[in-house]
């Protein structure tokens, strides 16, 4: 069976364009540009053969099909050739129980999806195969592209560096000078790749890589590059697939450039109008206080949105003003009964404090989107029997530096509470017994 899927404009504009053109934007009105698929075609296969056919495929190792990007190709980017997939063996990352976390908060039913388990720790991973696979394409068919570039909050450049390196294609990526974490840099760097650091923030990045990016010869990987979506969009069916067919109630999505949070839109849409499930669940997206321009639009019911100057903010991935992807959220939230929360820094690094220790390791993205998880939960928005997904972006282990500032107290604007430090000790069998007992007897409930 042929399948089909094309870019076309998010406004509606009628032009198609084919998914090995460089394209961006719409000709016609300058919008962003989806990819589109053939819906008609892909209806003539029933709900139950393309379950069966994502169930055999998941986690095997025929190639490319083992990824769980892959295992649904056909709804994801049918146009590249198999030769020409960049995989890294993507998703299946783990739906994480969260018992004890869920007890504290006050819910029955709620999971972490932990995105940040993958190859170079971020879920950014998902979206960056497709793209890097259609580059690799489009270079077999001989277009010209010298090198793909991304402006990068550090994880969207740690993927491109990774993929472009497993396929001897060379990469350059825009850093905010001092913005991203010491693992998030050292990414690219090991990979050897070409990594500018701006004296600038992200979206000064962002700027500078369009224009470098409309010469041409240098393909862009931001999100505004609608195949990126198309990868990250298999969570939601990933998502699904863990829960054994069910629909959540509440995913939470930390947003920033909010290329994510229509992701899940454009995944949760598709398994709808190919009839995998019969309800939708509603989205939240979770922005940072110091970086909440779609919050401040979602106040006056996204009449009007306008970007803000991003101020520092420990969630750094998400610290972003203008983002590229914003019409496209709100048209999923419209569609989902969306909610926009915030967190401050204080909400989200003790959010990160009170999971971690219920065994998780999160990093400070997951906090924003575990203080609007509390916040709504306090608010009565959501109930105690809802079951919820908190979309957890990134590996905690990418963030160690704001862990240790958070437990020794000296984040800025944090009032920890949970100081904890190692215990330095002469080596005497005596002092260490009476430490422990000492310290046993102290220890803080949680
Ligand atoms: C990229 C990223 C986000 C934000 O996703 P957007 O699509 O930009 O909204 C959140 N958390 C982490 C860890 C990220 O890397
Ligand atoms: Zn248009």
């Amino acid at each position: 069976m042929e399948f089909e899927a094309w870019f076309q404009c998010v406004n509606g504009c009628a032009g198609r364009y084919p998914l090995n053109q460089i394209i961006y934007r719409c000709p016609d009105c300058d919008n962003l540009l989806e990819v589109t698929h053939d819906m008609d075609k892909l209806k003539k296969c029933s709900a139950r053969e393309w379950n069966n056919l994502f169930d055999e495929r998941y986690r095997k190792n025929e190639w490319p099909y083992g990824s769980s990007v892959w295992g649904k190709k056909e709804l994801v980017c049918p146009a590249v050739d198999n030769e020409n997939i960049v995989s890294t063996y993507e998703g299946g990352t783990n739906l994480f129980w969260a018992e004890r976390l869920g007890n504290q908060i006050g819910l029955n039913d709620l999971w972490i999806k932990q995105c940040g388990m993958a190859h170079t720790g971020s879920f950014k991973d998902l979206g960056m195969t497709v793209l890097v696979s259609m580059v690799k394409q489009m270079r077999s068919e001989g277009k010209n592209i010298r090198a793909v570039a991304c402006a990068s909050t550090g994880d969207t450049s740690a993927a491109l560096a990774a993929y472009c390196a497993v396929a001897d294609i060379p990469a350059i990526v825009f850093l905010p000078k001092n913005k991203v974490s010491l693992t998030q840099l050292i990414q690219p760097i090991t990979h050897g790749v070409l990594t500018l650091s701006l004296d600038t923030d992200f979206d000064g990045c962002m700027k500078a890589v369009q224009e470098i990016c409309s010469e041409n010869e240098i393909y862009l990987a931001n999100s505004m590059n609608s195949l990126r979506i198309e990868g990250q969009k298999t969570i939601s069916f990933e998502l699904v697939h863990q829960l054994d067919g069910e629909v959540p109630d509440y995913i939470i999505v930390p947003g920033g450039n909010l290329g994510n949070v229509s992701a899940f839109g454009k995944g949760f849409k598709m398994m709808y109008e190919l009839g995998l499930i019969k309800s939708l669940p509603r989205l939240v997206c979770a922005q940072a206080e110091r970086a909440n321009p779609l919050y401040l639009s979602y106040q006056n019911g996204f009449k009007e949105f306008h970007s803000v100057t991003a101020k520092t903010t420990q969630a750094s991935a998400i610290q972003i003003g203008d983002p590229v992807s914003v019409n496209k959220a709100i048209r999923a939230l419209k569609e989902f009964d969306g909610i926009v929360e915030q967190a401050t820094e204080d909400e989200l690094a003790n959010a990160v404090g009170r999971a971690n220790r219920t065994g998780l390791l999160c990093c400070p993205h997951t906090g924003v989107a575990l203080a609007a998880l509390e916040k709504l939960v306090g608010k009565g928005v959501i109930k105690p029997k809802d079951r919820v997904i908190v979309i957890s972006t990134a590996n905690g282990l990418k963030f160690t530096d704001f862990l240790l500032k958070y437990h020794a107290d000296e984040l800025e604007d944090v009032k920890s509470q949970n100081v904890f430090h190692p215990v330095e000790l002469p080596a005497d069998i005596n002092i260490i017994r009476k430490t422990i007992h000492e310290k046993l007897s102290e220890q803080i409930p949680s």
